[in-house]
């Protein structure tokens, strides 16, 4: 078993009096690739935003590589770390491709690293290259999805929050985001968090996963056993 990278005791998050999670522990063992399945409004992007800073938790304690980071601004997070991919990848429209990947990168005094970081996402991501000089906001859905995951590289971390990457692209675009997202953990040794609503796509390429329901874990298991039990699929993922 690897080190755990990023541990969460039983934290509470809320927005005024909505309780959206509700005692969630979780562990992410460094260098693999962990999901957390959920239907809709289960609280799995609160979780992420929890974690990133950007909501602060009622309860409980986070700790990312052995420190702890409970309540933390998000820019330090991201400082530490941990990058975050949002839903809904909220790319800097009026951008360009080019200089939405630089902000990714704006906490990094490393040059050389920087730069070969950039040759790393092109070589993920072609289209990217092609469009560097585009503004963001006329670039498909897919390209954004694609470049809201590479900026997150940008900032050089060790752990990267993916929220939804699938959410309005077509089946064969979201199978080639998938492929990257391996890729990224194999290649680079990116631990990922991903959190899905399309569990078939996660399960295969996780290896640990955690089922949320109603802002609680429910269940938990290596998703080679996850992907085996069929009422899972059916009563908490809607899958048939
Ligand atoms: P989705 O896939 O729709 O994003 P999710 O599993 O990520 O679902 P969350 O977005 O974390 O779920 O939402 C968890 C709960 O918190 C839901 O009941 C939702 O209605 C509520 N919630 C989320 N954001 C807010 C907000 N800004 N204000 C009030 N309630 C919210």
């Amino acid at each position: 078993m690897n080190e755990a990278i990023l541990a969460l005791a039983n934290v509470e998050s809320a927005y005024g009096p909505v309780k959206a999670i509700r005692g969630v522990s979780l562990t992410v063992a460094e260098g693999r690739i962990v999901t957390v399945l959920g239907s809709n409004g289960a609280g799995k992007t609160t979780i992420l935003k929890t974690i990133s800073g950007i909501i602060d938790p009622r309860k409980g304690s986070i700790r990312f590589r052995g420190e702890d980071i409970t309540a933390h601004e998000p820019s330090e997070v991201v400082r530490r770390g941990l990058s975050h991919v949002p839903e809904g990848r909220e790319v800097f429209p009026l951008l360009s491709v080019h200089d939405n990947l630089l902000m990714g990168a704006y906490t990094r005094r490393d040059r050389d690293g920087v730069a070969r970081d950039m040759e790393t996402v092109f070589g993920y991501f072609p289209i990217l290259r092609e469009r560097a000089r585009q503004d963001a906001g006329l670039l498909s859905g897919g390209q954004q999805q694609m470049l809201a995951i590479a900026r997150a590289i940008l900032a050089g971390p060790a752990l990267i929050l993916l929220d939804e990457p699938s959410l309005g692209l077509s089946p064969r675009l979201t199978k080639e985001i998938f492929e990257i997202v391996v890729r990224i953990n194999r290649e680079r040794g990116t631990t990922i968090l991903l959190v899905e609503q399309n569990a078939n796509m996660a399960l295969n390429v996780a290896d640990h996963g955690y089922v949320l329901e109603n802002g609680r874990i429910v269940m938990e298991d290596t998703c080679e056993r996850l992907r085996e039990k069929d009422d899972i699929k059916e009563f908490y993922l809607g899958m048939k």
